[in-house]
């Protein structure tokens, strides 16, 4: 009883309490959708080579260039401004969730990078653009995304380790291809993102 189901999603605040003042985080995308309609093996798990390889986070539909903006108040752990790797130009934002947890949310394959290390930065603040640096240079078009991770430990390694699904903290919206897609498929890829 009591409860204010429609602030919940309002719910911006630091404050302690009930479950339902706690810090939210929001989308690190304007538009949500699973790069290649969907596709299961852009999302976070052993999702690829059949069930044999692992996918670190999700991989976001992005044209080259489009804003990603930090999903909490944070800190900028570190960012990576060199074109390299598999990750290419990177940003990892620690944040804390729930009051008293602290998550690293990590964004790959950038073009351009706004945040510096040690910044505090406010949610929703864009942080960065999309691109295709690091393993992600030779993709086709309609193919370029970003790369988004919920990390536990800021340098995790190889494999699963030291990460979440983002959809535990972000939620399951980007699984479903809603509003921009017209091919259907609605929930029914949710399962593999686990
Ligand atoms: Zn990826």
């Amino acid at each position: 009883m009591g409860s204010d189901i429609d602030g919940v999603l309002a719910h911006n605040t630091d404050n302690m309490g009930s479950d339902q003042s706690v810090a939210l985080v929001t989308d690190p995308l304007q538009i949500m959708r699973i790069r290649d309609n969907c596709n299961p093996d852009n999302t976070f798990g052993m999702v690829r080579n059949a069930g044999t390889k692992a996918h670190q986070g999700w991989d976001l539909e992005a044209r080259l260039n489009t804003p990603v903006y930090a999903i909490a108040d944070g800190t900028i752990e570190f960012v990576e401004e060199h074109d390299g790797g598999d990750y290419g130009k990177q940003i990892c934002l620690k944040f804390v969730y729930g009051g008293n947890l602290t998550y690293y949310a990590f964004y790959a394959h950038l073009s351009q990078i706004y945040v510096s290390t040690g910044q505090e930065v406010h949610q929703g603040n864009e942080i960065g653009l999309t691109g295709n640096t690091g393993n992600a240079s030779n993709l086709p078009a309609g193919q370029e995304h970003l790369h988004f991770e919920i990390r536990t430990i800021p340098h995790p390694g190889l494999g699963l380790g030291g990460r979440v699904s983002p959809m535990v903290l972000v939620g399951p919206h980007a699984l479903s291809c809603p509003a921009y897609d017209h091919g259907g498929d609605l929930g029914q890829k949710q399962d593999a993102a686990f």
